[in-house]
């Protein structure tokens, strides 16, 4: 019945949010995951899933390497559900140097939430993977955590989050009491008080306490004056949610939270359901919208394998944007033609796996023995569609790379060209450098060492590697090769889709080739599709 079907897919779109928490390092997107499935009642207590050192393993501590520095480097989905609404969080790498690979990430979600610790406001990587949900349009709901501990005040950080991000904060709680002294948030929709318990620990529900405005001024007082004054300027200047601006990216609605005690969780999980966009239709790579209804398709955002030593195969994460998937369907892999079986489909988080037998659009699956796909491909039955590609990012560091062992060379050809493929880094030829010696490219430096940890104890090829001294790459083309090489100090190798790469040390290189050769070309790196 394809109309029934029809409806049940759209209904089943309308139900579903799929969103990411972006932050920089330290603000608490570890707790507050954790707090969020706490309050969907997936986990019973607080710290089953959390990874930093003196604490519980996490179940996103994929390798070995994570552990040791309690930092998250893959990235994993996982799908809980809140009211009626069907919940799919898509984790991000926390450190700057995997920006990559959580720009992939970002290209599967429909909302974000920006994730800000009180005492810092904006930082570094707060602003860098901003930048990125701005790039791509999604909408972001601002949460200012641990305002359980002294931090700025609440107008200076709407201040801030404007004056950085552009975009007009709209608090939807409003803090009663200073940072450090709180007493709970006014609701500002509903004029409530909502109370702030400490719940010893963290690990237990937080009971929600919440008092009509007359009960709370008697039991703060001047503060909840002080708040309601606050609330109603704020408001007479506008800054008011109102969902069509935060669709539009020009506002940002602004949450209260103490991740660590559980207060504010559940209002957030509240407002993800009330205001973030659910799953819609995609823009194909011809820029034309395919409709939630039209058959299965899917984009692949994530490849990945090694996550576990018990199973050491490859992983590919999709995001369904059309129809419905059924496990065990044979669908068609875009870039090649060729069917692919789904019979071993999973939504995956962590070492977790749990068997996937029906999923929706803004669904994400995991799909085992992926060997031919790539981020950026796509999948669909029935009506063809193509998904933009994911373009790559300019690599800025540079590695030679060399086997230990040469008797390996199947080894370490093998693992090249997963580690490429898998985008964990870049690796480029050249004729002059050869098969045994290719340049491996990256955004941030850390990445060498996952593509060093995984060529010796996945693919049993130790490696060798040597700095080499570019900062930059840009594209040029095969009849201006030859003047961009080792006699200026720079060169020329090849990425895997055919584009010619120019390594050059810095721009003043750029300019002195420009200046000696004006019809050379020499462009920013872009995606081949
Ligand atoms: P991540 O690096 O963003 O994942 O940060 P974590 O979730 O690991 O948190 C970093 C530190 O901040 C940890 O010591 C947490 O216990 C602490 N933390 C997180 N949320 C809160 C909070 O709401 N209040 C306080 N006081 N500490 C918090």
């Amino acid at each position: 019945m394809p109309v029934l079907q029809d409806v049940e897919v759209k209904s089943e779109a309308r139900r579903r949010r799929t969103f990411a928490v972006i932050s920089h390092p330290d603000a608490g997107k570890s707790t507050l995951t954790e707090a969020l499935l706490l309050h969907a009642r997936i986990i019973a207590e607080a710290g089953a899933t959390h990874g930093k050192a003196g604490r519980r393993a996490t179940v996103s501590d994929w390798m070995d390497m994570e552990k040791d520095r309690g930092i998250s480097i893959s990235s994993s989905a996982l799908q809980f559900h809140h009211r009626d609404v069907v919940l799919n969080l898509v984790d991000t790498p926390g450190h700057a140097d995997f920006s990559e690979d959580t720009y992939r990430v970002l290209t599967a979600v429909d909302s974000a939430i920006m994730l800000l610790d009180a005492a810092k406001g904006m930082e570094a990587q707060t602003m860098k993977l901003f930048e990125v949900c701005r790039a791509r349009r999604i909408p972001i709901i601002t949460v200012i955590n641990k305002w359980d501990r002294p931090g700025l005040e609440p107008l200076e950080l709407l201040d801030e989050i404007e004056s950085r991000t552009g975009l007009r904060p709209t608090p939807l709680t409003w803090p009663v009491g200073i940072a450090g002294h709180f007493h709970g948030v006014v609701d500002c929709a509903s004029g409530d008080f909502v109370r702030f318990t400490r719940t010893p620990g963290g690990s237990t529900l937080a009971a929600t306490d919440r008092l009509s405005a007359e009960e709370a001024s008697a039991e703060v007082g001047d503060d909840w004056t002080n708040a309601l004054e606050e609330v109603s300027l704020l408001e007479s200047d506008g800054y008011v949610h109102d969902q069509r601006s935060f669709e539009d990216q020009e506002t940002t609605p602004v949450l209260f939270t103490a991740a660590a005690l559980n207060f504010g969780v559940g209002h957030l999980l509240d407002t993800v359901v009330d205001i973030a966009p659910s799953a819609g239709p995609r823009l194909d790579a011809a820029g034309q919208p395919r409709p939630v209804e039209s058959d299965f398709s899917a984009h692949v955002f994530k490849v990945q394998a090694g996550m576990d030593r018990s199973h050491r195969d490859r992983l590919a994460f999709a995001r369904v944007c059309s129809g419905v998937f059924h496990r065990g369907d044979v669908v068609t892999h875009e870039a090649t033609g060729r069917s692919f079986a789904t019979k071993y489909a999973h939504s995956v988080f962590g070492r977790d796996r749990e068997t996937v037998e029906i999923a929706y659009p803004g669904d994400i699956i995991g799909l085992v023995n992926a060997g031919g796909l790539r981020a950026g491909d796509t999948l669909y039955s029935g009506t063809p569609v193509r998904f933009p590609r994911i373009p790559p990012f300019a690599p800025e560091h540079f590695r030679v790379v060399r086997p230990v062992d040469i008797g390996r060379h199947k080894q370490f050809q093998r693992g090249m060209t997963q580690l490429n493929q898998e985008g964990v880094v870049q690796v480029l030829y050249s004729e002059l450098r050869g098969q045994q010696a290719p340049v491996m490219g990256a955004v941030g430096p850390m990445q060498f060492e996952v593509a060093v940890h995984r060529m010796e104890h996945e693919f049993n090829a130790p490696v060798h590697t040597e700095q080499l001294p570019y900062t930059l790459a840009m594209q040029t083309r095969e009849e201006d090769a030859q003047r961009v090489d080792q006699r200026i100090g720079a060169e020329v190798v090849r990425r895997d889709d055919g584009a010619l790469l120019a390594l050059l040390t810095d721009k003043w290189q750029v300019r002195g080739l420009r200046h000696h050769h004006p019809d050379i070309v020499l462009e920013p790196i872009v995606a081949q599709s």
